[in-house]
């Protein structure tokens, strides 16, 4: 690719297009203004995180093709921090000549389940069992073959385990059905994991891969909360993974960054949970703990630059700052003070208006060498508390 390989130029700098501005959106801006870029993002909200960095911001939704395609005027390239950004308009974007990466083709197998895994099984990647179903008999078949419990999943819209139900006998079938009644479903065979990991994987448009040391990751109620680096695992299982997510990536068409989430099980085997075909809450700590961020490396995946093998500089945890359960509305976080006596810790806070049960506000990461990062997750966890204000807004 000629278009900017090797120009940095101040007077036109480059133009990148993302679609989304949460956080996602927001780091990779950041690394993009350092690099004296300009952002254009689209995003529903005037005051979204990346609001704030952004050179100018489309008022729009994601899956609005009016405004990816006016997006598209003001930028050289279009990438995105969301799956639910329109793939159609994209694609047609890309089928003109526009640049958008990762790939639009890409985008739209991964934004439904059970796609992603068809793909995945075509491609003989190891992915755990799975069906689609649209009926109760259907459902029960496949249980009586896998046995309980399985998870039914909605292939659409679904993420931070928002789209999963656990069916642990055959009297919860018609309650996972209803759940999910008029969404299409699949069902999966339910993984009695010991570990769940993920590796950042690059690629740029040449054709050179590159990915992050690997991210044990440990999940509350479905949602990521906090990441350990490097994942406790053996050599051999690490070997395994590490091939596994270069096999996938290898298969997805475009570059960019893929976060890839596996399951490591009892008896070692490496399965794939997902892909998330951006920048990804496992690969925060590589901001502080490596040689290289995930969000420069997608940046530079997608200009078709050198993307080279990223050194992790230190151990790093990484815990996420969410919304309590009983809660919504306008927010403080408390115990910041408390946090800086931590030598090693950065905290990130995203600028969410309004908190959530279970939003992501924010993230801390500590790198530290010498520290149980179980001992860090619990210091952190009862230092941070998300709570209504004490003041008037
Ligand atoms: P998902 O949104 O499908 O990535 O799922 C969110 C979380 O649900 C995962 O990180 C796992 O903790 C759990 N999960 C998803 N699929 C399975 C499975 N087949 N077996 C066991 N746990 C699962």
């Amino acid at each position: 690719m000629t278009l900017f390989k090797d120009k940095f130029s101040i007077r036109k700098p480059i133009r990148l297009g993302i679609v989304g501005g949460g956080q996602l959106g927001k780091m990779m801006a950041f690394e993009a203004k350092r690099m004296f870029m300009k952002i254009v993002i689209l995003d529903p909200s005037k005051d979204c995180p990346a609001s704030s960095l952004a050179d100018k911001l489309i008022i729009g939704d994601f899956s609005d093709k009016q405004k990816i395609y006016e997006l598209s005027k003001e930028v050289d390239i279009i990438t995105y921090e969301i799956e639910l950004a329109n793939a159609t308009a994209l694609n047609n974007l890309e089928d003109s000549g526009f640049l958008v990466h990762p790939s639009p083709k890409t985008l739209s197998i991964i934004q439904n389940k059970y796609r992603q895994k068809k793909f995945l099984r075509e491609n003989m990647i190891t992915v755990p069992d799975f069906e689609l179903v649209s009926s109760e008999k259907q459902v029960m078949q496949y249980c009586s073959n896998s046995g309980f419990p399985v998870l039914l999943k909605a292939c659409e819209d679904s993420y931070d385990g928002r789209g999963n139900f656990l069916i642990r006998s055959k009297d919860e079938i018609t309650k996972a059905l209803n759940y999910f009644s008029g969404r299409q479903c699949m069902v999966e065979k339910f993984v009695n994991f010991k570990k769940e990991i993920s590796i950042m994987v690059a690629r740029n448009l040449s054709g050179a891969i590159s990915y992050f040391p690997i991210a044990e990751n440990i999940h509350e109620n479905h949602i990521l909360k906090t990441s350990i680096i490097p994942a406790r695992i053996s050599k051999e299982t690490e070997r395994k993974a590490i091939d596994l997510a270069i096999k996938t990536t290898k298969s997805l068409k475009g570059s960019g960054i893929f976060g890839i989430e596996m399951f490591v099980d009892e008896d070692d085997h490496v399965s794939i949970n997902e892909i998330a075909p951006r920048p990804h809450n496992s690969g925060h700590y590589s901001i502080e703990a490596c040689s290289i961020s995930q969000f420069e490396q997608h940046i530079r995946a997608i200009l078709d630059y050198p993307i080279l093998q990223p050194i992790l500089l230190s151990n790093a945890i990484m815990i996420n700052i969410l919304g309590p359960d009983n809660y919504t509305g306008p927010y403080e976080i408390t115990g910041i003070d408390e946090l800086f006596t931590i030598p090693g810790a950065k905290i990130h806070v995203y600028g969410k208006l309004e908190t959530k049960p279970n939003r992501k506000l924010g993230h801390v990461t500590i790198v530290s060498n010498n520290t149980d990062p179980l001992l860090i997750k619990c210091n952190v966890e009862e230092l941070l508390k998300v709570r209504e204000p004490s003041f008037q807004i």
